[in-house]
């Protein structure tokens, strides 16, 4: 046999693929060389674009405590910049605010990874920075290894045993994947979300805490500002946010055309800035530990993850896997989960040195079971909202959503939507009144019991995969026929 480079080559030092070489190497005791290839210099480690670390930047509590208490890696200040007590949605007619409890935190973006790559370098994980990579290598159906350009455009190559693609929502790697897989290789755009955001400094205006509060990040809904997506307004200090707004392009057009208008992303987050009545006169961030980072545009994915994430030799996680939740875009904490549950896996697989499509299968069942078999129901639950108006959603928000679907959506659970149920009377007139609205709620709700019974029996090997996927494909069409999307 061959000797390879490397027992495991993670393709992207962003949040998945430094959090998966730490945990494969935490879990492995060490034993395996480990090699992390990104593109940035090390002083840019995590970097997403040319244009920066460009995130809403917010991660639950719950999140990092995961991590801790599986890979005992943890964070503090300054990477952790900013803590709040929770979410607050407020409807776009302003009038209904609901509150998600749950601390968290806003981070710095730029220093997190830093602190990242230090705690996988005391792993004894290995670094190549600088390198571009651009094709996978494949020999007999398996994943071989990786080529690319190294400083000065020279040829890098080196092999492992197995390569896992980290490289974030516009993986060239997935979509040119060279050997037959479970893996879909490319994502439908009415999936994607685009975004964009700045992080300003600012003089406290109007005392309005619906507009800003350093206690809570807030997400605005408005489908004429940020048609499919949302607003937010993350506080970052008194006088310190992250502010921006993602969009569905087929949402964007749709609102386009009906208002005559030819509007694009960065003049609506212009917009939605200036009509923030607590913010006034911002500046872009002149701290040195945003310098390069004070704004920019990127894509987010919405959907579930991808059905299937492991092939022979290869392993896709983070946004490179579709993971972000696709009701909020929050892809931190989806890409923590997934990565020490993917590095738990690999650290067995190298054990047994078997790095198969079968050996690595487990990842697929742990992350559905642990994280994922709530996802194509809020899948179906964003597709369906994405189709509503600004006034169905505030009336939805006022008298359909209960105390009980809040707590359920805190604990990423889909929503009952009991508030639409006939059999109450007091629902009833509500109900009549909006009969369109609550037929389609409550659609999402019974849809996603069957969504997620069915997730939660993803097959135990790649041999039940194909049935399955048929019955989840045919479950998400027929939403797709339902809201008129096909
Ligand atoms: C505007 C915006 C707001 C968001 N807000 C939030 C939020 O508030 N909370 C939240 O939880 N999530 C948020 N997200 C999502 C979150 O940022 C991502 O889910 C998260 O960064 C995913 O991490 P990742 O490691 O998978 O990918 P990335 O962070 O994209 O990292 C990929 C890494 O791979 C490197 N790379 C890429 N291609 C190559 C290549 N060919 N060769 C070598 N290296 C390569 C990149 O340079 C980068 O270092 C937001 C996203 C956007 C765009």
């Amino acid at each position: 046999m061959v000797e390879k480079d490397y027992d495991v080559i993670v393709a992207g030092g962003g949040m998945a693929g430094l959090t998966t070489a730490a945990s494969i190497a935490h879990f492995s005791n060490q034993r395996f060389r480990i090699l992390v290839v990104d593109r940035n210099t090390p002083d840019l480690a995590g970097r997403k674009t040319g244009s920066g670390w460009i995130c809403g930047d917010a991660v639950s509590k719950n999140s990092l405590d995961y991590l801790a208490q599986n890979t005992g890696i943890t964070f503090e200040k300054p990477e952790l910049e900013h803590e709040v007590e929770g979410v607050l949605v407020y409807s776009p007619d302003h009038k209904t605010k609901v509150l998600f409890e749950g601390r968290g935190f806003v981070i710095n973006r730029k220093l997190f990874p830093q602190k990242q790559v230090e705690h996988a370098r005391k792993r004894g994980v290995e670094f190549a920075f600088g390198v571009s990579l651009e094709k996978l290598l494949a020999e007999n159906g398996w994943i071989t290894g990786v080529t690319g350009r190294g400083p000065g455009g020279s040829v890098f190559k080196k092999t492992a045993s197995l390569v896992i693609d980290s490289t974030g929502s516009a993986s060239l790697l997935r979509t040119n994947l060279p050997i037959p897989s479970k893996i879909e290789r490319e994502l439908n755009r009415d999936d994607l979300e685009s975004t964009g955001r700045y992080i300003y400094e600012f003089e406290r205006g109007e005392d309005d805490l619906s507009y800003f509060d350093p206690r809570y990040a807030i997400i605005h809904l408005d489908q004429y500002l940020a048609p499919g997506g949302y607003c937010w307004t993350f506080p970052k200090g008194e006088n310190k946010v992250n502010i921006g707004l993602g969009v569905q392009k087929r949402a964007l057009d749709r609102r386009n055309e009906k208002s005559g208008s030819k509007s694009v992303l960065n003049e609506l987050i212009d917009t939605y800035v200036a009509s923030n009545k607590s913010i006034k006169n911002p500046r872009l961030s002149t701290s040195p530990d945003d310098a390069g980072n004070q704004k920019g545009n990127w894509q987010v994915p919405v959907r579930r993850p991808n059905d299937c994430m492991v092939a022979n030799g290869y392993a896709v996680v983070g946004d490179a896997a579709w993971m972000p939740r696709p009701i909020d875009a929050g892809g931190i904490g989806p890409a923590l989960y997934g990565s020490v549950i993917l590095g738990r896996v690999v650290a067995d697989a190298l054990e047994a040195h078997d790095t198969s499509e079968d050996r690595l299968w487990k990842y697929n069942v742990e992350y559905m079971h642990h994280y994922g078999y709530q996802m194509a129901s809020f899948e179906v639950l964003r597709t369906y909202l994405q189709t509503l108006s600004n006034d169905d959603i505030s009336y939805g928000m006022r008298y359909f959503l209960s105390e009980e679907d809040i707590s359920l959506i805190t604990h990423r659970k889909h929503p009952r939507f009991r508030n639409v149920d006939l059999l109450n009377p007091v629902n009833l007139v509500r109900v009549v009144e909006r009969s369109g609205l609550a037929r389609g709620l409550k659609y999402t709700s019974d849809k996603s019991e069957r969504l997620i019974q069915h997730n939660l029996a993803y097959p135990e090997s790649s041999a039940g995969f194909e049935s399955w996927h048929k019955i989840l494909l045919a479950e998400l069409h027929e939403a797709q026929v339902k809201f008129g999307l096909t």
